[in-house]
């Protein structure tokens, strides 16, 4: 039998206080999770570099190869803390003042702790609290504070999420949490490292300068959560190394049925630029408290698999759900079924290779179209750049990442179709692939007989890009 290779677009989990544990961790890769999200938000580094061993202990011991994204916290205006544990009522209609600060929130007070925003607010401003959960309008300015009325009431928290659309949000800035996060993914060999609230193309580079100061190598994932990240989507896809379709925070900065055709926009930007996009937040949102997501759910992910995402991920649903590990399945379950049914979408045709690589890659999958004998293609990859290329053409062929670096091997686990298999590099090239045609068939991949396409580089380099070969074989 060889090893199975039946699904192509990947998981993302959040993991946080549901799921943790090192039982729960493990039951949440064996259910499929490729990626484990862990936000810096919501921890300390101490925290956190326990977690971090904890993954990595549990994934070894399943054998299996997965990636960590830590999200740094990044500039997110909140309301101030509660003073006592009562939440506070708003009811619609009412009046509340609202006033710069971190002051304790009181009944009819609402502080929020961002200057820069409260200055600006404007009579007619609507302000968005706990992600649009709750809705203030504002009336009249009364020196720094503002005159509201509750749109939309319900219970208030301490430290909620304060949004208001349309207004310019404040330049993107690293706090000196945000470094030191930073220095965290450097320090642990993180493989991916989520950038919050990014506005362009600069904070990208901001962030990766500070990372290679730490000596990090992690990939930059930018999530798309702001409007003006969204007006410079193609500045911003040339430049990350991934993308997040951030619907929780993007969706209180726009209407609500804006956010599809975004999704849609920022989908079509990454894949013309060949980088791994990842759609987030609410995917079986109703999963947080019950086993059976709803169908609308169900349509959301199977519809996200037919846009050709390369990864889907889980929010609430695994880091404080009461069922994370059924999520994990049932997301496994949908993506496995809509691709049994809907081939991928190949990667448009108006984007004519334009590099040796991605005509090479594009010949690789042209190749295993063409002959319905070639069961895998076999992507030799260092730095993890070809098995990207060849992912990019969407080829119905699973993709095998022949790596010598475990760290590559992880990272890829993000990426659509691939499936990494650590293994040593041979001095020649024909050794080389001698030695991957015997590493695909001892994983299980293959078996002897079978039609495999290799793709590579013939040459060594030190740095990517620079996949120039394709060798077609029987094993
Ligand atoms: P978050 O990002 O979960 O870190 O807020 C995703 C989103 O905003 O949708
Ligand atoms: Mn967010």
């Amino acid at each position: 039998m060889r090893k199975q290779t039946v699904r192509r677009a990947k998981i993302v989990a959040t993991i946080g206080p549901a799921s943790w544990g090192d039982a729960v961790l493990a039951e949440l890769l064996r259910a499929g999770t490729n990626i484990v999200r862990v936000n810096a938000a919501h921890n300390t580094p101490a925290e956190r570099k326990e977690i971090v061993t904890r993954i990595r202990e549990v994934a070894e011991r399943e054998g299996r190869y997965v990636g960590i994204l830590q999200d740094l916290a990044g500039w997110k205006p909140r309301t101030g803390p509660l003073a006592g544990d009562e939440p506070i009522r708003l009811s619609r209609g009412q009046q509340v003042e609202i006033a710069p600060g971190v002051q304790p929130l009181a009944p009819g007070r609402i502080s929020i702790e961002d200057e820069a925003l409260t200055e600006q607010l404007e009579p007619g401003d609507r302000v968005l609290i706990a992600d649009g959960l709750l809705e203030l309008v504002v009336e009249r300015r009364e020196g720094r504070h503002l005159q509201a009325r509750v749109a939309r009431g319900g219970l208030l928290l301490g430290r909620q999420g304060v949004a208001v659309p349309g207004l310019r949000g404040r330049p993107f800035t690293l706090s000196d949490r945000d470094r030191a996060d930073i220095a965290f993914a450097a320090e642990h060999e993180l493989e991916y490292l989520g950038v919050s609230f990014v506005t362009r193309a600069d904070d990208l580079e901001t962030v990766r300068g500070e990372l290679r100061r730490y000596g990090g190598r992690a990939h930059l994932v930018a999530k798309i959560e702001r409007p003006e990240a969204l007006e410079r989507i193609d500045e911003i896809v040339r430049v990350a190394d991934a993308i997040m379709v951030a619907r929780g925070d993007l969706g209180v900065q726009l209407q609500p049925e804006e956010v599809p055709i975004a999704q849609k926009r920022i989908i079509a930007a990454a894949r013309a630029c060949g980088r791994p996009v990842i759609i987030a937040t609410q995917m079986l949102e109703s999963m947080v408290n019950q086993p059976i997501p709803t169908r609308a759910e169900v349509t959301d992910v199977a519809n996200a698999v037919i846009e050709g995402a390369d990864a889907l991920m889980l929010s609430a649903e695994t880091a404080t759900g009461q069922y994370p590990v059924e999520a994990v399945a049932m997301m496994d379950r949908i993506i496995g079924t809509t691709e049994r049914h809907f081939p991928p979408t190949p990667a448009l045709a108006s984007e004519a290779p334009t590099t040796i690589a991605s005509t090479i890659a594009r010949a690789a999958t042209d190749i295993a179209r063409r002959w319905e004998a070639v069961q895998l293609i076999g992507a030799i990859t260092r730095t993890g750049f070809t098995a990207r290329e060849v992912a990019r053409e969407r080829p119905q062929t699973p993709i095998i990442a022949l790596t010598v670096d475990p760290y590559v091997a992880r990272q890829l686990a993000l990426v659509w179709g691939v499936y990494p298999v650590v293994a040593p590099f041979a001095e020649t090239t024909e050794e080389l692939i001698d030695g991957m045609a015997r590493t695909i068939v001892e994983a299980g991949y293959a078996q002897p007989g079978d039609h495999v396409v290799f793709t590579g580089s013939l040459r060594y380099f030190p740095e990517p890009g620079h996949t120039d070969t394709l060798h077609l074989r029987q094993l």
